[in-house]
C-alpha cells in the first residue's frame, strides 16, 4: 500500500478543499475516466477506480479526519473505525478491492442509475446495453421437475424419455405473436430503435439515458394484428417429448440441468431450462451410504457357528456370501465394488458393507434343547480374556 497516492492529489485538490470543490474535482475525474467514454481503456479504469476512493473517504468528513490524521499506513484503524470494508480497511481497496460495480452500487445517484443506465455518457454504447439488456430479459422461466430414481437406476444411469407440459415457440407465427410472423409496424415510441431517451436528474445536472423502449421491449415493432393460433403470445403450450440421461452416481436433492428445454418466452427469445431434480426410492433392503451401501444381515445360529453360505441382496441382484466359522456378531464383511459409481468418477465404485448380527433361537425343540443342554460349561464356549480382547477391538467400530 505504500505506492499508493495521495488522495488529495488523486483529485487534484488541496487539503484544505472544501466539501463542494472535492465533489466538484470528482465529477470532472469520473467524467474524465467513466468506462463508457473509455471503453477497454485498462488505464482509465483504474483511474476511474481511484477516484471513486478517494471520494468515497474525502467525502465523508468522518472519514476524511482519520485519513488526515494517519493517512494510508493506518488501514487497520479505518476498518476496525466502521469504514464497512471488511478487515482491510482502505487497504482493502488495493489491488482491485474497489470493483466498478461496488462503485455503481455506492455512488450510483451520482450518475444518475444503475451501470446499465449509464448510456448518457456514450451514446452509442449506452444504447446497445438498453438493447442487449432487453435481449436478456427475453429468456423464457425453467421448469422444474422431480424424478424418482431407484437405487439400480442410480448405479448405472438412466435415460429418461418424459413428456413435459412446455410452453413452446408457436411455429405458425414463429414465436413472434404476429399474424404469420409478419403483421408488424415499426414502433412509435421509440421509432423502431428498440430504445428511448429519459432525463434524469443526477449529479452531473440533467442527464440523458437511453433506457428499453417500454412500448415494444426493445424489439423496434409492434403487432398490428395478432396470430390467431396463440392469441398473440407467440407461445403454446405443448406435452413436449423431453429425453435426456441421468448419469450414474447422482444422489437425493441433486439438480441436474438441461439446456434450452424450459419454456419459451413470450413474444421469442432463447428458452429456459428443465431443472431435474433427483429423488431417490429408498431400497427395501440396502441403506446408502455415499458410494457404499449397506446391508444387515441377520445370520443363523449354526451357520455362525459352522460356516457356509448365505445369499445376501446388492444392486445388480442377488449375490452369494461364504460365512467362514466362528464368525461373530458385529463384523463388517466387505464386497468390494458392489457399491455405487461416484457422480465426478464413474470408473471407481464403492463397496458394500455386511453388518452381521447373529440370530439367537427364542423357541426350541426337546431336541435342540437337549443338545444345548450338553454343550453347556464346555471350556471352549466361552472366550478366554485373550479372545475376548481380541473380539472386542475388532468390534471397536459399533460402540465408537
Ligand atoms: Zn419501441
Ligand atoms: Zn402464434
Amino acid at each position: 500500500m505504500e505506492n499508493k497516492r495521495d488522495y488529495y492529489e488523486v483529485l487534484g485538490v488541496s487539503k484544505t478543499a472544501t466539501a463542494d470543490e472535492i465533489k466538484k474535482a470528482y465529477r470532472k475525474m469520473a467524467i474524465k475516466y467513466h468506462p463508457d467514454k473509455n471503453p477497454g481503456d485498462k488505464e482509465a479504469e483504474e483511474k476511474f477506480k481511484e477516484a471513486a476512493e478517494a471520494y468515497d473517504v474525502l467525502s465523508d468528513a468522518e472519514k476524511r479526519q482519520k485519513y488526515d490524521q494517519f493517512g494510508h499506513s493506518m488501514g487497520a484503524q479505518f476498518g476496525a473505525g466502521g469504514a464497512g470494508y471488511g478487515g482491510g480497511g482502505f487497504s482493502g481497496f488495493g489491488g482491485g478491492g474497489f470493483t466498478m460495480e461496488d462503485i455503481f452500487e455506492q455512488f450510483g445517484d451520482i450518475f444518475g442509475g444503475r451501470y446499465s443506465n449509464m448510456g448518457g455518457f456514450g451514446g452509442a454504447t449506452g444504447t446497445g446495453r438498453a438493447r442487449q439488456r432487453a435481449q436478456q430479459q427475453r429468456r423464457g422461466t425453467d421448469l422444474r421437475i422431480r424424478v424418482k430414481l431407484s437405487l439400480e437406476d442410480i448405479a448405472n444411469g438412466v435415460t429418461k424419455n418424459l413428456k413435459i407440459p412446455t410452453y413452446v415457440a408457436d411455429t405458425h407465427c414463429h414465436g413472434t405473436g404476429a399474424k404469420d410472423g409478419t403483421a408488424f409496424a415499426t414502433c412509435n415510441t421509440c421509432h423502431g430503435t428498440g430504445t428511448v431517451i429519459e432525463q434524469h436528474q443526477s449529479f452531473f445536472g440533467v442527464e440523458q439515458v437511453h433506457a428499453v423502449c417500454p412500448t415494444c421491449e426493445g424489439s423496434g415493432k409492434v403487432i398490428t394484428e395478432n396470430c390467431t393460433y396463440c392469441h398473440g403470445e407467440g407461445v403454446v403450450r405443448k406435452d413436449e417429448q423431453v429425453s435426456f440421461t441421468i448419469p450414474a452416481g447422482v444422489s437425493d436433492g441433486m439438480t441436474l440441468k438441461v439446456k434450452g428445454k424450459g419454456n419459451a418466452p413470450r413474444h421469442g427469445g432463447v428458452p429456459g431450462d428443465l431443472l431435474v431434480v433427483i429423488e431417490e426410492i429408498k431400497h427395501p433392503e440396502l441403506i446408502r451410504d455415499g458410494q457404499d451401501v449397506i446391508y444387515n444381515l441377520m445370520l443363523d445360529l449354526p451357520t455362525a457357528v459352522l460356516g457356509g453360505t448365505v445369499e445376501v441382496p446388492t444392486i445388480t441382484g442377488r449375490a452369494r456370501l461364504n460365512i467362514a466359522p466362528g464368525t461373530q456378531p458385529g463384523k463388517v464383511l466387505r464386497m468390494r465394488g458392489k457399491g455405487l459409481p461416484g457422480s465426478e468418477n464413474p470408473g471407481v465404485r464403492g463397496d458394500e458393507l455386511i453388518n452381521v448380527m447373529v440370530y439367537t433361537p427364542e423357541t426350541l425343540t426337546d431336541e435342540q434343547r437337549k443338545a444345548f443342554e450338553a454343550m453347556k460349561g464346555a471350556p471352549n464356549l466361552t472366550p478366554d480374556p485373550e479372545q475376548k480382547k481380541r473380539i472386542f477391538s475388532k468390534l471397536k467400530h459399533i460402540f465408537e
